[in-house]
């Protein structure tokens, strides 16, 4: 079975990649897909994006990464995928990844969604707390891979402090 892993990944924290190298070993294909929101700008284009991530899972045969716009069903429908994989850090993601799975479930009655969860140690993990973190110019190096934390320290343009 293949899973689709869509998110923003705006940008890629090793939280993410955690949970990508996990559902690489349980499925034979994985697809992340990028959402490229038109009505929402990022902080990271959608080639830099796809560029962090392509770059943290090249070691990883069975990851695919593309982009998409639109309804997630779609993306895993064009994978070919029968489970969309999402990630639970706390019980304030579950509310609403209970209702996107509700809501795909509907939508595509045959498609699965399956979550993991995240590794303790990066439960506290998210993408907006990384960029706030590199905005004041705090180390990132142990909450995303070594490109990505090149990435937020050309935007903010600061040094991280020696720890
Ligand atoms: P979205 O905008 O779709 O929520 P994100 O890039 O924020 O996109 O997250 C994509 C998925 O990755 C979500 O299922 C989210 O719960 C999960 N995720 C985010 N951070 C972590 C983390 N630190 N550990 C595990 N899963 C995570």
């Amino acid at each position: 079975m293949r899973a689709v892993y869509p998110g923003s990944f705006d940008p890629l924290t090793l939280g993410h990649l955690d949970l990508i190298e996990r559902g690489a070993v349980l499925f034979e294909g994985l697809v992340v897909a990028v959402l490229q929101n038109p009505s929402k700008t990022p902080t990271f284009s959608l080639e830099q994006r796809l560029r962090q991530l392509r770059a943290a899972t090249a070691h990883l045969d069975r990851v695919d990464v593309r982009s998409f716009d639109g309804l997630t069903v779609n993306v895993a429908r064009e994978s070919g995928a029968g489970v969309i994989l999402r990630g639970l850090r706390a019980m304030s993601d579950f509310e609403f990844e209970l209702q996107l799975a509700h809501t795909n479930k509907s939508l595509a009655p045959q498609l699965e969604t399956m979550f993991l969860a995240t590794a303790v140690h990066h439960s506290f993990l998210s993408s907006s707390v990384v960029k706030e973190v590199a905005r004041f110019g705090g180390d990132v190096s142990r909450m995303v891979p070594k490109g990505v934390a090149e990435d937020l320290k050309t935007l903010f343009n600061r040094s991280s402090p020696s720890r």
